[in-house]
């Protein structure tokens, strides 16, 4: 959990590598929608373009279909789920249904000025969804991925006016959901400023496996 470009995605992705299960990205599987123009895509690409939460009754079906399949056997590591207090509910019946239990949810957390500045600077791969920086992770050929030679582009959302929509957003729904985790015990704050190795680092560690 975190605040829009707090580098929840960049940090899932260390976590898959250090834990060997998947990256349950829910805001790259609706942006991929959109892309190829799916039913889902069309009905949702508006709401993502202005930074508003899809609703609770999608994200339950999109959720509970991601995590009936194979690769999550084993486990997962979910970004950006749940978002509001009913996602919750519906993570704990999923969960339920697949006897599985959660170990934790690591919140990371950054002053918002250090967030607008991270944002406005973010580039993606529109393909393989790779995360740039234009000052602090920029691609070897500008413009273009390393890992897959698509054209970088800014997401819709990464505008000022949508990313303090976005902040507005986290604060009045998000930031109750990590005090529910709080409650049961399960939360672990991370400092997210600084460069991404130091987070990781930090983010191993509290992981317990420095
Ligand atoms: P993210 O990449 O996590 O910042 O998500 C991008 C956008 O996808 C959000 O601004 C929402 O419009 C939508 N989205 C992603 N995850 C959720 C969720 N759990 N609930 C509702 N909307 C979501």
């Amino acid at each position: 959990m975190g605040m829009p470009g707090v580098g929840k995605g960049t940090q899932a992705t260390v976590l898959r590598e250090l834990l060997g299960v998947p990256h349950v990205s829910t805001g790259d599987i609706l942006r991929e929608a959109v892309r190829a123009g799916t039913a889902l895509g069309r009905r949702v690409k508006s709401i993502l373009d202005s930074g508003q939460l899809v609703s609770d009754d999608l994200m339950r079906e999109l959720i509970a279909e991601r995590l009936g399949q194979d690769d999550a056997r084993e486990g997962f590591i979910l970004d950006g789920f749940p978002r509001t207090q009913e996602q919750v509910k519906v993570l704990d019946g999923v969960l339920e249904q697949l006897h599985i239990s959660m170990d934790a949810a690591y919140v990371l957390t950054a002053p918002e000025d250090e967030i607008v500045r991270r944002l406005g600077g973010r580039r993606v791969c529109p393909k393989c969804s790779e995360v740039y920086h234009l000052e602090t992770k920029s691609p070897a050929s500008a413009g273009v991925c390393d890992a897959c030679g698509s054209a970088l582009v800014q997401r819709a959302d990464d505008t000022e006016a949508v990313i303090r929509d976005r902040l507005r957003v986290y604060a009045e729904q998000t930031m109750p959901v990590a005090e529910t985790y709080r409650e049961r015990g399960l939360l672990r704050e991370i400092d997210a400023t600084g460069p991404p190795d130091e987070v990781a680092g930090r983010l191993k560690k509290a992981v317990g496996k420095p």
